[in-house]
């Protein structure tokens, strides 16, 4: 492929390994078909969807890095009330120490599932950890599963739906979930060779996009090395602000649309919500920081 100027990619990938509905082989295929140019599969708190993707091999006509999104906690003064989450870039995916925080992760998870099970079932909403496990495989369970069984028994008519009415932060199944701190997520991802970036700004739901400076100040005394710039919830005037955000502190831009198959329906790879794309060049500059 000849990297020109209108060469895109998609740094944010949710794969089968945690609440993806597409395979690791399947996004590669993907993200062929689309002509991307580089891409980054980014579980939630796993590597073992950018593991896959090794395993089974990157076409040569597709850059790849691996990824992680850490659910982490924000520093003690956060004001907001929204997702905060550090992507991890081209980490070494055999890293004991990371690999040993990602278990920590996911075995709080193992616990959370079944109590959010337990206070949906207190509601009347008769789902089981068993149909959970049976919908999901192997793969790492999260809120947006047990959303899909809900849909799939009848008790709301869509994700969001379940999300607004019983399982979002502040609903009545939510279960908080347990989180390294912010310092840790950014030191492991540093420790296993990777890039730090904290992800989608805006949904942190800061009241105006430039009150998280000091949120990006704070994070970068701490390693931090980027900010996700390009995202599809965030507007023409979100992307300018933080792109001069990530100039002024000397941080990376990344952008990626979050893909989850059809657990996110109205988001493609590659495209977001239609018209939205990453330019190729931010690839550039991320392999050239490491
Ligand atoms: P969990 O990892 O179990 O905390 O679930 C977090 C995931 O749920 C996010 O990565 C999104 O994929 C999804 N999610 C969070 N809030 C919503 C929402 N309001 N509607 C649909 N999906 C959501
Ligand atoms: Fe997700
Ligand atoms: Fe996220
Ligand atoms: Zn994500």
């Amino acid at each position: 492929m000849d990297y020109n100027n209108n060469a895109t990619i998609d740094l944010h990938i949710h794969s089968t390994a945690s609440d993806g509905t597409f395979s690791p082989a399947e996004i590669l295929a993907l993200a062929q078909d689309l002509n991307l140019a580089a891409i980054a599969i980014t579980d939630h708190d796993t590597v073992n969807g950018s593991k896959e993707a090794l395993g089974i091999g990157v076409p040569p006509s597709l850059k790849f890095l691996t990824g992680v999104e850490i659910s982490a906690a924000p520093p003690p003064s956060f004001p907001y009330s929204g997702s905060f989450h550090i992507l991890g870039y081209s980490i070494k995916i055999d890293d004991p120490l990371l690999n040993k925080t990602l278990a920590t992760l996911q075995e709080a998870r193992k616990n959370r599932n079944p109590e959010i099970i337990g206070r949906l079932n207190s509601m009347s909403v008769a789902v089981s950890m068993d149909e959970l496990l049976n919908e999901v495989g192997d793969g790492q369970l999260g809120r947006p599963h047990i959303a899909r069984l809900m849909v799939k028994k009848g008790y709301v008519e869509s994700i969001k739906e379940a999300f607004d009415k019983y399982l979002g932060k502040g609903k009545p199944a939510y279960v908080d979930k347990y989180r390294i701190d912010c310092s840790s997520a950014i030191e492991v991802i540093l420790g296993a060779g990777g890039v730090p970036v904290i992800a989608h700004p805006y949904l942190l739901n800061p009241e105006n996009i430039e009150d998280i400076e000091e949120l990006v100040i704070t994070l970068k005394a701490m390693g931090l090395k980027g900010i996700e710039v390009y995202y599809p919830e965030h507007s023409p005037h979100v992307i300018s602000k933080l792109a001069d955000m990530a100039n002024r502190h000397e941080l990376l831009m990344t952008g990626g649309t979050d893909f989850h198959g059809s657990l996110k329906p109205k988001i493609k790879m590659g495209s977001g919500k239609g018209d939205f794309f990453v330019p190729y060049i931010l690839y550039e500059k991320l392999i050239e920081s490491i």
